[in-house]
C-alpha cells in the first residue's frame, strides 16, 4: 500500500490458535490473498486484505473455521457530503485514470417499493384455498393474445393465436451470456430450465454447440452486437429477444474484455479470439419504433413466423411511452429490467444513477397499455430486483405476466455477491472462464440447487395465491387490488395504481 491508496475495505482475520496450516484457502483464493511463509517462525500463513473481495471462498472452506472476513472500522473523519465510498472512489481514479467499473446491481439506497407493498389474504367471505388439495395453476402462456376468442358453428377457435412460450410458472431465468458466466453455470441453467418447463436467455454471446439440445427451453438473444447470430442459432431457441436495453447499464453497451474470449466462447460469439467484444450502445440500425419493427419482423420471417419476439428495454423515465410503441411494433413479449438487475460489467456511475425501479416502471407500463386497449397483444416479463416468491407475486400484481430471475439464479449457483464479476476470477466458478475455477462449479449441483430454489418459490406462490383466494396466475395478473402500499406518498402510490393500507 502506498499513500495514496486507501485502506483496504475487508480485512481477513485468522485465528492463528485453531489455524493448522493445510493451507486451503490458499489453494481457494484465486486472488492471492493468502500465502505461506516458512521462513517466518512459527511458520504460518499470512493475509493480504487489499486483495480480498469478501467472496466468502475461503471462510466456508476452511476445515477449523478459523476464518472470517470483516468490514474495516477503519474510519474518515466524519463527514455526511464526502462519504467513505466518495473518498475511496476519487482516490481510485486518481490513480488508474479510468471509469470506475463494478458488476452485480445497483446498491446505493434508493427505495425498494416492493418492501413497501403488502399482499391481501381471505378472511371469512370467498374463504382462501388450500393449494396442497385444490388445483392452482401456475402455468403461464408468454405472447401476443386476440382481444376476443372467435369460435366457428362447430364450436373451433377461430382465432389466429400467434406463437407463444409456455411456462409452468411464471418464473424465466434472464440474460447471462456465455463468457460474462461460465459454461458449467450456462449448463445449470440449461438443464433447470428443462427440467422445470420453463426458459434460459443465451445473452448476447450466441449459443455454444452443446446447448442446442435443449433449444426447446433457450430464448436467443439478438444485441447491438450481433454476435454469435446466425439461422441456426435464430431457429435453435424457443424465442428471440431483442436486447435494446439493460437495467444495470441503461444507454450504453456491452464490453467483454479480449482476455475473456478464448477458444470455444470466440467460436460461440463468431468474434476472433483475444479481441475484445465490444457491443455499440444503439443497434445502428434502429432509431424508430418503425425500425424496431422492421427487426421484429425480419426475425419472424427469418424463423417462418413460428418464435415469439421478445424486445428488452432499460427501465427509464418515459418506459411507459416506450412500451406502447414496442407493443405496436409486432413484438410479442416486453421485457422490463429495473435498474437493480444484475450485469458482469458496468461502468459504476451508470449503474448506480441512471434507470428507475421495475415496480414503478412495470405499474406504469401496464397502467398506460390497458388505458390504450393494447395490453393484450404482448406479454410483460418483468425483471431487476426479484429476490423472493412474494416479490413474483408483487410483480404479477403490479401487471407482469412472468419474472426474469439473474441474481437469484447466480445465488443458487453459489455466488455470494461480492460484485468482483468484472475482474473474471469469481471463486465460485460462475463469473469466470479459468479452466481451474469453472471447474468449482459442478453442474450436476447447480442445476439441482436451481430446480429447489423454482420449486420452492413455486410452493410459496401457490400459498401466498392459495391465502388470498385466487387459483391462477392469469387471475392475479394486474390485480392491483390485492396489494396496498405502506408509507408511499400519494404519488407513488399513483403511480404503481395502489390504494394505502387500512383503506
Ligand atoms: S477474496 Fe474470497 S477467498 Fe480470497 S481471502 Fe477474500 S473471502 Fe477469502
Ligand atoms: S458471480 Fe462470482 S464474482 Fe460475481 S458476485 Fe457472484 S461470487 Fe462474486
Amino acid at each position: 500500500m502506498g499513500v495514496y491508496d486507501f485502506f483496504p475495505e475487508y480485512e481477513v482475520v485468522r485465528n492463528d490458535t485453531t489455524c493448522v496450516n493445510c493451507r486451503v484457502c490458499e489453494r481457494q483464493c484465486a486472488n492471492g490473498v493468502h500465502s505461506y511463509h516458512p521462513e517466518i517462525t512459527p511458520a504460518r500463513l499470512l493475509a493480504d486484505s487489499t486483495q480480498c473481495v469478501d467472496c466468502q471462498r475461503c471462510v466456508l472452506l476452511c476445515p477449523t473455521k478459523s476464518l472470517k472476513i470483516v468490514q474495516s472500522n477503519n474510519t474518515y473523519k466524519l463527514n455526511n457530503n464526502w462519504t467513505k465510498k466518495e473518498i475511496n472512489e476519487i482516490i481510485t481514479q486518481a490513480s488508474t485514470g479510468g471509469v470506475l467499473l463494478s458488476s452485480m446491481g445497483n446498491p446505493e439506497p434508493y427505495p425498494i417499493y416492493f418492501d413497501k407493498i403488502t399482499i391481501n389474504a381471505s378472511q371469512v367471505t370467498n374463504p382462501s384455498i388450500d393449494p396442497l388439495r385444490e388445483p392452482m395453476e401456475t402455468r403461464v402462456y408468454l405472447g401476443s393474445k386476440p382481444e376476443k376468442l372467435t369460435r366457428g358453428p362447430d364450436g373451433k377457435l377461430q382465432s389466429n393465436l400467434g406463437p407463444h412460450l409456455a411456462l409452468a410458472m411464471p418464473m424465466l431465468f434472464s440474460a447471462m451470456s456465455y463468457g460474462s458466466i461460465s459454461y458449467n453455470a450456462h449448463e445449470s441453467l440449461a438443464r433447470a430450465s428443462e427440467e422445470l418447463g420453463i426458459f434460459y436467455n443465451t445473452g448476447e454471446g450466441g449459443l455454444h454447440e452443446n446447448f442446442y439440445r435443449y433449444g426447446k427451453n433457450t430464448i436467443v438473444q439478438v444485441a447491438s452486437g450481433r454476435f454469435g447470430v446466425h439461422k441456426d442459432y435464430l431457429y435453435a431457441g424457443a424465442a428471440i429477444e431483442i436486447k435494446m436495453g439493460q437495467g444495470a447499464k441503461p444507454g450504453i453497451g456491452g464490453h467483454l474484455p479480449g482476455k475473456k474470449i478464448v477458444d470455444d466462447i470466440s467460436r460461440t460469439r463468431m468474434t476472433p479470439e483475444g479481441s475484445d467484444a465490444i457491443s455499440p450502445a444503439p443497434h445502428h440500425d434502429i432509431y424508430s419504433i418503425e425500425d424496431l419493427s422492421q427487426l421484429v419482423y425480419s426475425l419472424k420471417e427469418t424463423t417462418a413466423y413460428t418464435k415469439p419476439v421478445i424486445v428488452k428495454i432499460a427501465a427509464v423515465h418515459n418506459v411507459a411511452a416506450i412500451a406502447s410503441g414496442i407493443a405496436r411494433s409486432g413484438a410479442d413479449i416486453i421485457a422490463l429490467d429495473g435498474f437493480r438487475g444484475g450485469t458482469g460489467a458496468a461502468p459504476t456511475r451508470i449503474r448506480d444513477n441512471v434507470g428507475i425501479p421495475i415496480e414503478l416502471a412495470l405499474a406504469a407500463v401496464d397502467t398506460r397499455l390497458r388505458q390504450e386497449g393494447i395490453r393484450e397483444r404482448v406479454g410483460i416479463i418483468a425483471g431487476g430486483g426479484i429476490r423472493s416468491s412474494a416479490d413474483i407475486v408483487k410483480a404479477v400484481a403490479l401487471g407482469a405476466d412472468a419474472v426474469y430471475l439473474g441474481t437469484a439464479a447466480l445465488l443458487a449457483l453459489g455466488c455470494h455477491l461480492c460484485r468482483a464479476c468484472q475482474t473474471g476470477k469469481c471463486n465460485w466458478g460462475i463469473a469466470t472462464q479459468e479452466p481451474d475455477l469453472v471447474k468449482r462449479l459442478n453442474p450436476n449441483v447447480g442445476y439441482k440447487r436451481l430446480v429447489n430454489l423454482m420449486r420452492a418459490w413455486q410452493h410459496e406462490i401457490m400459498e401466498i395465491m392459495g391465502g388470498m383466494g385466487i387459483n391462477s396466475i392469469e387471475s392475479l395478473k394486474g390485480n392491483r387490488l390485492m396489494l396496498r402500499g405502506v408509507g408511499l406518498n400519494e404519488t407513488e402510490l399513483g403511480v404503481l395504481g395502489l390504494k394505502h393500507a387500512g383503506e
